[in-house]
């Protein structure tokens, strides 16, 4: 009698990447933000508030920084920040 096992192991999908490991892709809705700066208090590498008019801010960070984005986004009184894994469809 034939072993299908190892047809069956082959069929596996592989295990999916750790969240953690999935690059970032971040957008603000500068129409939305009202400079509250309180996201460049939760995460200063990557939100950088100039005067009260501009805010600079990394629109693709590594995954690495996960924690820190998710801090701002959070932080953000207005809801202004959002935050997708690169390569999704967004929601
Ligand atoms: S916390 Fe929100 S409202 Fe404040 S500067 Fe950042 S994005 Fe804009």
């Amino acid at each position: 009698m034939p072993d299908h096992r190892s047809d069956q192991a082959g069929l596996q999908p592989e295990p999916a990447p750790a969240r953690a490991a999935r690059p970032l892709r971040v957008s603000v809705d500068l129409n939305r933000c009202q400079a509250y700066a309180q996201c460049c208090y939760a995460a200063p590498d990557h939100f950088v508030l100039h005067g009260r008019e501009a805010l600079y801010y990394d629109p693709a960070p590594d995954a690495a920084a996960r924690l820190e984005i998710e801090r701002a986004r959070i932080a953000c009184p207005v809801q202004a920040i959002h935050v997708e894994d690169a390569g999704s469809h967004g929601r």
